[in-house]
């Protein structure tokens, strides 16, 4: 898999799971901008990969899950026992990959359409106006940075890891059901009931949040956050550790058109 990855990552993938948000990345690959999400109909708390995976313009695939298997798929397709030839650019598939799992336990990343995953909901975070997408986004983990990591982010990723070799989270694996493989409709379904549970609730537009709401939600980011993780591992060594790729892949490619049909 380092083979892979860009010069600039050195080695380290977490290097690169942002670049699909530059703005650079965005303006370049501006059909991108579709992939990082799947958004319910309002107070919908489950997900359909038929009825919810899809852009504005109702073209079905075109969201944060269907993007999973699609890069999947990519990256399964090559054979790197004699280089990594493929038709596609596996770097930037590699790349996207990483994202969207993340964005995908990230609960308003599978928000209500009306609302754009919280972006429409106007709240105030202690005293920073902001919108409720960007209190999941980013405010709950800058706000527990500077108050429990010293402002240093690797603090708080040591924090996380030590949680996750304590066992501390419950379910931070995959369901059996996923035969330690790819998938993505499980973990929007875990995001959408979440963002029902705990994002949307006591936030309303126009709502003040401050403790109640940060202490509360906390554990959600971190134990999402601790999942993203571990689920992305188990699936980069499915993909680049797998021995039966061609069988493997052609079952992924019948579960893939089962779910589009
Ligand atoms: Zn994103």
């Amino acid at each position: 898999m380092k083979g892979l990855l860009p010069e600039s990552a050195n080695d380290e993938l977490a290097a690169v799971c942002s670049w699909p948000d530059l703005r650079e990345v965005c303006k370049g690959y501006p059909w991108s901008g579709e992939l990082h999400f799947a958004d319910t109909p309002d107070f919908e708390c489950n997900f359909d990969y038929r009825r919810d995976c899809h852009n504005a313009a109702n073209v079905k695939n075109r969201c944060v899950i269907g993007a999973i298997y699609n890069y999947t798929i990519q990256l399964k397709s090559a054979n790197y026992q004699y280089g990594a030839y493929s038709k596609y650019n596996l770097t930037e598939a590699l790349m996207f990959l990483a994202h969207f799992v993340g964005d995908l336990h990230q609960p308003l990343h599978l928000g209500y359409l009306g609302d754009l995953g919280g972006n429409r909901v106007f709240v105030k975070w202690f005293d920073k106006k902001t919108n409720l997408h960007r209190v999941w986004d980013d405010e709950i983990i800058d706000t527990a940075l500077e108050r429990y990591y010293g402002s240093n982010l690797t603090n708080l990723i040591e924090a996380i890891k030590s949680n996750v070799t304590d066992n501390r989270f419950s379910e931070i694996k995959s369901p059996k059901a996923c035969h330690r493989s790819v998938c993505p409709n499980q973990y929007a379904a875990e995001s959408v009931s979440l963002a029902c549970e705990y994002a949307y609730k006591n936030a309303a537009n126009l709502t003040h949040l401050n403790d109640d709401y940060f202490l509360s939600r906390l554990p959600v980011v971190e134990k999402r956050l601790a999942q993203g993780g571990v689920r992305l591992a188990v699936l980069l060594e499915e993909i680049f550790g797998a021995k039966t790729r061609m069988q493997k892949q052609s079952k992924l490619y019948l579960r893939f058109n089962r779910l589009i049909k």
